[in-house]
């Protein structure tokens, strides 16, 4: 048999091809699908993934293959699998979506260690290796390289196999920081009979199960180096608290001991009665009754089982409820992938989930990547949430559909939960594709809140103050008065998001973008909220000269000044992401409100999030009517999950809660379901109209998205693009329409014009193959340079 010596390569920034390579000797037959290698490419050296065998005959121009960067394929065949299908899915070169599988620092670095572990004595022996290459060595010993080469050559795929067998493990990191946040102390691992310095640690101490501080450890006579040696060799493990960011983060002691009510237990046997097959589940209940709960007890049998739970969430920082259960029912077992860690912290955690000593991963949606050993559950919280879609760069992907497909993959159960579930979501549990499971109750006491609507054209705000009706006022007087809290919500950021001059009527645009600018009084400037262009110092028009100017529209900025007037004294805050700058400041405020710092908090959508704080009893949404307007099919969707979610906010403790919406068309059918807290009417009319206009769920959207710095090159090349795309559909049965090109809504981006194209279709796998086998061919789709093509499949942004 003649041994393979061709090999597809994919690499990162070259869309969605592979290179053929020639393959040195002693490599033959000895790559493992996805494992990287160093190549020649062009004049310089990259990194690329085996993809498999070539067919092609040999051509004299072949470069070969440098090496392997280790010897082993960083993914798992499970997480290969689905990474394929997401490049193909999505159209995305395979080659970006395995390195952005890869946590960045792991990107450039090279070479792992490898050390024994305390099962290599009987891998070893199991395996007959002779006892020059396998003498007993301690666990943590780091293999050198010339033990490393010897079992390499000594059967191929043997390093392998060991690593497989978990006789050996890797470790990228080395001397890393702690892998999460804060240093909290040490236990001691009881596995093995207890060594001399472990003996020591059992008598001086009543609890060694720790958390044991340093100084401790060192009255009892440790020294540094004896404490960092015990880590080193297995018998003392250092124990982390949570990243500071969202250290706010209580375990909410008890909640494991809470008794889930008939519906809640109903879920939980459902779900656990599939535990060993594909099944999408549609976990359906209203806010506040308690779906976390659900998870939890899910998530500990398949942890029980020795398997691995993947838990998504919209936004680590927003999601405290969620991970205070978690840390209640699994303590420091969780893994959390944070956006506040530091690339070789989650280069740490990235590794311990491959190793499988975290076996619990909660994170936003790039954990869809994470390297589960063992795969048994995947949760997806509020998976109605727009962030789950990833919009740039490449792959653009929709975490939660990929999470379905990744449990399909792995032929394990998917819960996707939500209070107002994805019009997509709730077809597929309607048609049965997913098993529909409802919470229709909040346990215990709370009640859902009272929906009271305000028409603003009849009550007009009190003098002075946008937004405040008497009503509303007179209702935060009273719940401030009683010392509860209360969340006001206005779907817009910014102070005056824009400015007139009033002598010649001038509104400051962006010269890039060509939008409204926003006034920032911090700073007295003007922002545009797409490019982040600043007019710095606005105080004369650029038009007239004219120095007045009348404020349009107010913002959270601006109400946040006015409230902390009409109520002098309660203590306001106000969240939204100007507030909230980094992610770290939105979990204190957050933390500072629920412990009762804050009397008020105003905010944008993020105040509409999963939020738990038992002492707010009122809920206002200052103005429902903003962003009905948007050019995007799903406007009317997302207005109304913000609407329900915000509310569900309130009287989630033994208060009852209530809720104002003011709006200008209290009439609405939105509005008017939305007050009902009806999602089931508000469903079954969106649904009809996604019918009638063949919007998804009732076809696939593909986006293309052309844009340059030329603005005639753009209008040409996309009429270019839809002829070349038409020519190719005629030569196949596919049924797909085409709109446009037109401009985008937001015409001008960055310096960029831009405009779109749709593709609608039923098909939408033939027609990513269609799209794939046409960059095969021209894998610049025949566009100039000067143009940017972006293809978005099942698309969100359309703007
Ligand atoms: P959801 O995520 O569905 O909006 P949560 O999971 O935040 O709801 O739960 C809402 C509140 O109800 C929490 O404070 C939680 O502790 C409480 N809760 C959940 N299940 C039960 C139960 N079976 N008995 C009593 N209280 C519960
Ligand atoms: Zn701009």
């Amino acid at each position: 048999m003649k041994k393979e010596r061709l090999v597809h390569i994919a690499i990162p920034g070259t869309g969605g091809r592979t290179f053929t390579y020639r393959l040195p000797e002693p490599l033959a037959g000895n790559l493992q699908p996805g494992q990287r290698c160093r190549v020649p490419f062009g004049r310089r050296r990259l990194i690329g993934f085996y993809v498999g065998p070539a067919a092609s005959p040999p051509s004299a121009r072949l470069k070969e293959i440098d090496q392997p960067v280790e010897p082993v394929s960083l993914f798992g065949d499970e997480l290969y699998r689905f990474l394929q299908w997401m490049a193909e899915y999505y159209l995305a070169g395979l080659g970006d979506v395995l390195t952005a599988a890869i946590p960045p620092w792991l990107r450039r670095a090279g070479q792992p260690s490898f050390i024994v572990t305390e099962r290599f004595p009987s891998v070893a022996a199991r395996m007959n290796l002779p006892d020059k290459i396998a003498p007993p060595r301690p666990p943590g010993t780091v293999l050198d390289h010339r033990q490393l080469t010897t079992l390499a050559t000594l059967s191929n795929g043997l390093v392998d196999r060991l690593v497989q067998e978990g006789a050996l493990s890797l470790d990228w990191i080395g001397s890393a920081p702690p892998p999460r946040g804060q240093l909290r102390g040490y236990h001691l691992n009881q596995k093995n009979t207890p060594d001399q310095w472990q003996r020591i640690i059992l008598d001086k101490f009543e609890n060694p199960a720790g958390p044991l501080t340093k100084s401790c450890l060192k009255a009892a006579g440790l020294t540094e180096y004896r404490i960092r040696k015990m880590i080193a060799e297995g018998s003392l493990v250092a124990e982390y608290g949570l990243p500071e960011s969202i250290a706010y983060i209580k375990p909410r002691p008890g909640v494991d001991s809470i008794v889930p009510s008939n519906q809640q237990q109903a879920a939980i046997e459902t779900i656990l009665g599939e535990r060993d097959n594909f099944a999408p589940f549609l976990l359906y209940g209203i806010t506040g009754s308690g779906k976390t709960l659900v998870y939890c007890h899910i998530t500990r049998e398949i942890y029980r089982q020795g398997k691995s739970v993947l838990v998504l969430v919209p936004e680590i920082a927003l999601a405290g409820t969620l991970l205070s259960y978690f840390q209640s029912f699994f303590g420091d077992r969780v893994a959390l992938l944070h956006s506040a860690l530091s690339p070789r912290e989650r280069a740490a955690v990235w590794q311990n989930i491959a190793s499988g000593r975290y076996r619990i991963v909660i994170g936003a949606r790039s954990a869809i990547f994470a390297p589960l050993r063992d795969p048994g559950l995947i949760i997806v919280d509020e998976e109605h949430d727009e962030s789950y879609k990833q919009d740039d760069p490449a792959p653009r992907f929709q975490a939660r559909d990929a999470a379905v497909m990744r449990a399909k993959m792995a032929g394990i159960p998917v819960v996707l939960g939500s209070a107002t579930p994805a019009v997509e979501s709730f077809h597929n549990a309607r048609s049965g594709r997913y098993r529909l499971l409802k919470l229709t109750r909040r346990p215990e006491r709370s009640a859902t809140p009272v929906v009271r609507l305000i028409d603003l054209r009849d009550e007009w705000p009190v003098a002075g103050i946008p937004f405040l009706t008497a009503t509303l006022r007179r209702k935060i007087d009273d719940a401030l008065g009683h010392d509860r809290q209360v969340i006001l919500y206005l779907n817009r950021r910014g102070f005056s998001p824009r400015i007139k001059c009033t002598s010649c009527g001038h509104t400051p645009q962006c010269p890039h973008c060509r939008i409204s600018l926003t006034y920032h009084r911090s700073g007295n400037k003007l922002m545009c909220h797409f490019c982040g262009y600043v007019n710095a110092a606005y105080d004369t028009c650029e038009k007239c000269q004219g120095e007045k100017f009348v404020y349009l529209g107010t913002g959270t900025q601006k109400i946040e000044e006015h409230l902390t007037g009409a109520f002098g004294g309660a203590h306001l805050v106000r969240l939204d992401s100007d507030s909230a700058g980094r992610r770290t400041n939105a979990s204190k405020i957050l933390s500072e409100f629920a412990a009762g710092q804050y009397n008020i908090l105003l905010g944008t959508q993020m105040v509409t999030k999963g939020i738990d704080f038992p002492r707010v009893t009122l809920v206002g949404v200052l103005m429902a009517d903003i962003g009905l307007d948007m050019p995007d099919f799903r406007a009317s969707e997302k207005l109304f999950a913000k609407l329900i979610q915000v509310a569900g906010r309130s009287g989630r403790g033994i208060e009852p809660g209530e809720v104002v919406i003011q709006t200008f068309h209290p009439r609405l059918d939105l509005i008017d379901d939305a007050a009902r807290q009806d999602y089931d009417t508000f469903y079954e009319r969106e649904i009809e109209s996604r019918r009638a206009l063949g919007y998804p769920p009732f076809a696939h959207l593909v986006n293309f998205r052309l844009s340059a710095k030329k603005e005639e090159s753009v209008k040409d090349q996309s009429l270019h693009f839809r002829r070349q795309l038409e020519k190719r559909l005629a030569r196949t049965d596919l049924r797909v329409q085409l709109l446009g090109p037109a401009p985008c809504p937001l015409y001008r981006l960055r310096g960029l014009f831009r405009r779109h194209l749709f593709a609608r279709t039923r098909a939408i796998r033939k027609l990513t193959t269609l799209l794939h086998h046409w960059q095969t061919d021209q894998p610049d789709f025949g566009l100039p340079s000067s143009i940017r093509l972006a293809i978005d499949i099942d698309p969100y942004d359309m703007m």
